[in-house]
């Protein structure tokens, strides 16, 4: 069992319900030595929970998981070791946040055209100061009793074929790995195994992302159980690919996903962070 890095979590910046300083502390009583802050096409969150981490004396990857539509699916690239006074990232990711705020209009005036009025209004009370995702939306209509859980509310409400559904437009592969790299990171594609692609189609994936400059996979994540894992390793190792590792905690109550509750990374892979500076050992 890997408790020593997370590479992949999530801050109220975007739909996770942890501040980014409280995601720190949690960090530093889960003895977690290196975190990413990776909230959804925002950094928001970075400089405060990079405060505190250095407070903790926890080593901080400043981070972020960008939304991107590859044919007629969402994927999504982590960004890494990014630098967030980028202008070119930035711009970047406004893009996304406008779009974002577009379609949860669009989400709220589908869901009212079904009988379900006011879900726009109350994901923007849920997601504060953070940007708006579907988790929002997904956790008001569970506050309206019309669902028990989080997974349940999706499947009935948000998914494609859905009410609440709105088939998206996010950014390209390619703009989504350039902007990562002009902020001098690296990119990750996140949970690959979780995507609704055939082995074909993934390796296309795989494929076009090593061509657009894209470094590494997440070969373990809270997402994948020992047998995607081992898959992941072998595509990772296939394409050249780094392999990258993470929760993608967000928050206390999916329990199931616990900070840095992650296997390690299958023996041979190349880890992500090898040519880091300053990573604490293992
Ligand atoms: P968005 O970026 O607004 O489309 O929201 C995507 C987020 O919704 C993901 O990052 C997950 O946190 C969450 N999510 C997506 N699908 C599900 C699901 N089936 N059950 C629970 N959460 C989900
Ligand atoms: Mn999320
Ligand atoms: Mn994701
Ligand atoms: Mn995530």
């Amino acid at each position: 069992m890997n408790v020593g890095y997370d590479l992949h979590t999530h801050s109220t910046a975007s739909d996770g319900t942890l501040e980014p300083a409280q995601l720190v502390r949690h960090a530093a009583e889960s003895d977690i030595r290196m975190l990413a802050l990776t909230d959804h096409d925002t950094t928001a969150g970075v400089a405060e929970a990079a405060r505190e981490a250095k407070k903790l004396g926890i080593a901080f990857v400043p981070g972020v998981e960008i939304s991107v539509t590859w044919g007629s699916n969402g994927i999504h690239i982590l960004g890494l070791g990014i630098d967030p006074e980028c202008t070119l990232l930035q711009q970047g990711l406004e893009s996304l946040r406008d779009y974002r705020l577009w379609r949860a209009r669009e989400i709220g005036r589908r869901l009212d055209e079904r009988g379900i009025p006011g879900a726009y209004e109350g994901a923007l009370r849920l997601a504060g100061q953070g940007l708006i995702a579907r988790p929002h939306f997904a956790r008001y209509l569970i506050t309206r009793g019309m669902a028990p859980d989080m997974r349940t509310v999706f499947r009935r409400y948000l998914v494609r074929g859905k009410p609440g559904y709105v088939p998206s437009r996010w950014a390209n592969l390619e703009d989504a790995v350039s902007w990562i790299r002009a902020a001098g990171g690296q990119a990750v594609i996140a949970h690959p195994a979780r995507y609704p692609l055939t082995r074909t189609r993934l390796r296309k994936l795989l494929g076009e992302f090593v061509a657009a400059g894209g470094a590494g996979l997440e070969v373990v994540s809270g997402a994948h159980n020992r047998d995607e894992i081992r898959t992941m390793a072998f595509h990772a190792h296939d394409f050249g690919l780094s392999a990258s590792l993470g929760s993608d905690y967000h928050g206390p109550e999916s329990p199931w996903v616990g900070l840095g509750r992650l296997p390690d990374l299958p023996a041979g892979s190349t880890p992500i962070w090898k040519d880091w500076r300053d990573t604490p050992p293992l």
